[in-house]
């Protein structure tokens, strides 16, 4: 590290990425975020401090990249060992690029009392610049074990799960429901967001290194788990928790309300082409009501804007959090506080405290939501522990209702847990944090088995229930 790099975090100051204009972006689907210039990168990567405990290595990022590791070799201009360093322990950085909160940002020392590295940037300029220059090559697999795996769903977990896998030797093959790979990085994060040609390519690379992919696919009712038993030596799990959490309020039943997964995924295959026509509950001059204040809801205000709603609101029960970090959440934790997507600032009214209690329409369609504000009663913590309603109730107007409140696990009517007799716990396929479940040879990965939570995670979960999987097949 050269003498003007130890000081850089004190002389030079963040920059990050910035997006472009809102009134270019709200006409197209294309990603809105523009990255720094790889010249500024480099600067920008000098700000590390290599301090002595890496917490963005360690505590912030679930890959464990080896982020001053990296940052160094991009601030040296050292392209290739940035990448393998990159690559030697995430399997899509091209992903967590540009969809990850950046968790190492929130645990870089220089945070603490200054702005963090731009660490999910640098990466994003070290997969890119790797990928233009023709660094990532097709990993032949010269040395086949003999064993196979069936790895259930697509999503990030699967693939990642698959990668490693092949890599190890054992003929995978992915199973997929959908009619294309990704999971919900293509059917429920938005192309502007994630531009679905970055799934393409690595999906492109896998089948190459030799992943079979077996889409439209859905595995308990097209093919059965006894038949996967018979002609696997392993299963892996990656089915993602795709259940929306409902709103059971009167009114449920009215046209113009519905999950907001529907909404995305009808979007995204718009958008691919893999489906054309008009989008089928399209916000085109219509008031949308997202229930749900989270990325899921902020992902259907930026799809709402796009295709021309008259107003959006975005509405949540929990309160709205701080501004800047929650002092319950001290610095290397993940911050509790409010967060302001890109989509956001496309136009959109959010409010906090609010609680849905019916929906009200005419000749069958929404028209409008019924709600009541509400108060919170906190932890010493600062927790949300129970709320009561407050003032009158009120309406919003609203003839298209988005709901984005999270998701309840697997579709109850989902057949294969029962097939293959994995016990279930919170909805979720019960399995230690290695992804063995209670059923030999059978493994889970992602949010299956943890719940819904980012893709990072997923990524992670799939590469260590890899290594389960090869070692219960080395033993076999
Ligand atoms: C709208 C939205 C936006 C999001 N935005 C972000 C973001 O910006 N950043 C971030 O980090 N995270 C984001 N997330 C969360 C992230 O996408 C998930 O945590 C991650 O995709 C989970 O990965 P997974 O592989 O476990 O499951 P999934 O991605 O859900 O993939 C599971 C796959 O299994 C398939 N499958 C299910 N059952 C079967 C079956 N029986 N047979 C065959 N295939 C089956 C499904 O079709 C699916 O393709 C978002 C989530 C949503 C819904």
């Amino acid at each position: 590290m050269g003498a003007n790099m130890k000081r850089a975090f004190l002389d030079v100051k963040r920059q990050a990425h910035s997006y472009r204009p809102i009134e270019e972006r709200i006409r197209d689907f294309n990603e809105v975020e523009v990255p720094p210039a790889p010249d500024v990168l480099k600067i920008q990567a000098e700000r590390c401090m290599d301090c002595g405990i890496p917490f963005c290595h360690g505590c912030g990022c679930p890959l464990e990249n080896q982020i001053p590791e990296i940052n160094a070799a991009v601030a040296a201009g050292r392209l290739a060992d940035a990448w393998d360093l990159l690559a030697s322990t995430s399997n899509f950085p091209e992903f967590t690029s540009r969809v990850c909160p950046a968790l190492c940002e929130a645990s870089c020392t220089a945070g603490q009392h200054l702005d963090p590295v731009t660490i999910r940037q640098i990466e994003r300029y070290t997969v890119d610049a790797a990928f233009e220059q023709g660094l990532v090559k097709i990993r032949r697999v010269t040395k086949r074990s003999g064993k196979s795996v069936a790895v259930v769903g697509a999503g990030p977990a699967g693939l990642a799960a698959a990668d490693i896998l092949n890599q190890h030797g054992h003929k995978v093959t992915v199973f997929e429901r959908d009619r294309f790979p990704g999971g919900l990085l293509r059917y429920g994060i938005p192309d502007f967001k994630l531009d679905k040609g970055v799934i393409e390519r690595r999906i492109k690379l896998l089948e190459a290194e030799g992943v079979v992919f077996e889409t439209g696919v859905n595995i308990g009712i097209d093919i059965s788990c006894d038949y996967l038993k018979r002609k696997f030596d392993a299963i892996v799990i990656a089915t993602g928790t795709r259940a929306p959490r409902d709103l059971n309020v009167p009114g449920r039943e009215l046209k113009g309300i519905l999950p907001a997964t529907v909404f995305l995924a009808k979007q995204n295959r718009l958008v691919s082409g893999e489906d054309s026509g008009e989008h089928p509950f399209t916000a085109k001059g219509k008031k949308v009501l997202v229930i749900g204040g989270g990325d899921t809801g902020s992902d259907c205000v930026g799809t709402s804007i796009r295709q021309g709603a008259k107003s959006v609101t975005q509405i949540e029960i929990m309160p709205k959090p701080p501004e800047t970090r929650s002092v319950n959440t001290p610095w290397p934790a993940w911050p509790y506080m409010l967060r302001t997507s890109s989509s956001h600032l496309e136009g959109c009214d959010r409010r906090w405290n609010i609680s849905t209690k019916a929906f009200q329409g005419k000749n069958g369609s929404v028209q409008r939501v019924c709600c009541t504000e509400i108060e919170w009663e906190l932890s010493p913590q600062g927790k949300p522990l129970k709320f009561t309603e407050k003032g009158e109730p009120f309406e919003l107007e609203a003839d298209l209702v988005l709901l984005a409140m999270g998701f309840t696990g697997i579709p109850k009517e989902d057949p294969y847990p029962a097939q293959l007799g994995l016990n279930l716990e919170r909805n979720l396929i019960k399995a230690g944090c290695d992804g063995i479940t209670d059923v030999s040879g059978v493994f889970a990965a992602g949010d299956v088995k943890s719940g819904p939570s980012l893709v990072v995670r997923a990524i992670a979960s799939g590469a260590k229930v890899a290594q389960s999987v090869n070692a219960f097949l080395n033993k076999k």
